[in-house]
């Protein structure tokens, strides 16, 4: 299969050119030329999260360089743990995106994305620098998975007043092939950073870079295998289809969730939690996209003002996007709901989770008493500054994050200015 932009006028390319490719030509982004339609049936035998991915995303990868590669590819990056739990109200179930390396569900994404670009690596070619910038969890998630790899530099810009004490430390403390750069600005600023050299022509033929952000379609594909999986279990043990509501920042989790219902998975309603950034709600009820300066909450992941992924909605096209809702939650309401969690259901909430059971609670009081499948974007303790005043008590810290928070930790400070990024890029 093919992919194309999103705005037409760029030629259609093959799945590795667009998995390596961050913006099109023409400045849009990639889609799969069409989503194919599967039946729940297709699935049979299929149990685990790999082997549904593999089922699930061979159309897409059927005549390209990658093919034969693709079972390997889903053993080796998505075997991580994927619990659905009940919790103590019937009406809302969760699916914990947050058990691997991480502890957010962009390791998903990332090592898949890792694994297939170390694939597409020509032996003996030179050294590619997976350059992001990260607002937080994205660049944990893209140095663990590139860690170590050979023939791959990572380098992280993340704002330093800007992420929490713990994100600080996990995005800080890989080492080996991994630099971090605490930037003096804000994420916006280390956007700005990234964009300048990946349109850096002379830098890029001395040092070629990559792009692993949240638009890359090497991650988008492989988070609709969660939604795939959880959706089957529900199918396959009741026979309905199953509801989600998904925290939504930059709108790659959301739309995955999207593009495996269009794919035919027995998905029915489906509701994006923002917090106090509402441009998704504006486009949805409004339909304008221009969104807007972002907004900082407590669910600091989610800060997106102006969302890539509007433009992959929208060419969805709207009888896709039937069933399909939105609502933001404000900091106050996150608080509450962080506060009543070990009560009511019995589990302690990341901000950005919160969010998601907040509309999930609007959406049961007012429309659809579901069940509803929450999905649980990061574990609660890499927000502990924020969840244990609330809870009054430790968040424990899962068995997937406490090595790293061992390890010695060290950011090497960076002007926001293009010329000192530069330099560091041209430095090792
Ligand atoms: C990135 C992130 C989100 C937002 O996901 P998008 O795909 O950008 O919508 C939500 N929660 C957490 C914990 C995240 O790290």
């Amino acid at each position: 299969m093919r992919m194309i932009s999103t705005r037409a006028a760029s030629p259609p390319v093959g799945l590795a050119e667009a998995l390596l490719a961050g913006l099109t030509p023409d400045g849009g982004l990639y889609i799969p030329e069409i989503l194919p339609r599967l039946r729940p049936t297709d699935f049979d035998g299929a149990e685990d999260l790999p082997q549904i991915a593999e089922r699930l995303l061979a159309p897409f990868f059927t005549g390209q360089a990658l093919a034969a590669e693709l079972p390997a590819i889903c053993r080796e990056a998505l075997d991580l743990p994927l619990p659905l739990l009940a919790t103590k109200d019937p009406r809302i179930r969760v699916l914990e995106l947050f058990h691997g390396p991480s502890a957010a569900f962009k390791d998903f994404g990332a090592r898949f994305l890792a694994a297939a670009m170390r694939r597409l690596r020509a032996p003996g070619a030179d050294q590619q620098t997976v350059l992001v910038a990260t607002s937080g969890d994205t660049g944990s998630a893209v140095a663990a998975a590139f860690h170590r790899q050979p023939g791959f530099r990572v380098v992280i810009l993340f704002p330093r007043a800007g992420v929490s004490p713990r994100q600080a430390h996990l995005l800080s403390c890989f080492g080996d092939n991994v630099e971090s750069y605490a930037v003096d600005g804000s994420f916006d600023d280390c956007q700005a950073l990234a964009k300048a050299a990946f349109a850096d022509r002379e830098l890029r033929a001395r040092r070629p870079l990559v792009s692993a952000n949240s638009i890359s379609l090497g991650r988008l594909l492989p988070q609709m295998a969660y939604y795939a999986q959880a959706a089957l279990e529900i199918w396959r043990g009741c026979g309905a289809p199953a509801h989600f509501v998904v925290p939504t920042g930059n709108l790659g989790n959301g739309l995955a969730c999207l593009w495996a219902r269009a794919m035919g998975l027995p998905i029915g309603q489906i509701r994006l939690a923002c917090n106090a950034n509402h441009a998704v709600v504006d486009y949805l009820t409004l339909g304008r996209r221009e969104g807007h300066a972002s907004v900082s909450t407590l669910a600091n992941a989610m800060d997106v003002g102006r969302p890539s992924n509007l433009e992959r909605l929208a060419a969805l096209g709207p009888e896709r996007r039937a069933g399909l809702a939105a609502g933001c939650v404000d900091d106050a309401t996150i608080r509450a709901t962080i506060v009543a969690g070990p009560e009511r259901y019995g589990q302690i909430w990341c901000p950005h989770t919160a969010c998601a059971i907040a509309l999930a609670e609007r959406a049961i009081a007012s429309e659809e008493p579901g069940p509803w499948i929450v999905a649980a974007t990061a574990h609660p303790a890499k927000f502990e500054t924020v969840v244990e005043p609330l809870i009054g008590q430790p968040v424990p810290i899962p068995s997937s994050l406490a090595p790293w928070l061992t390890r010695p930790a060290e950011a090497q400070p960076l002007a926001a200015d293009y010329p000192a990024l530069r330099k560091a890029l041209l430095a090792a």
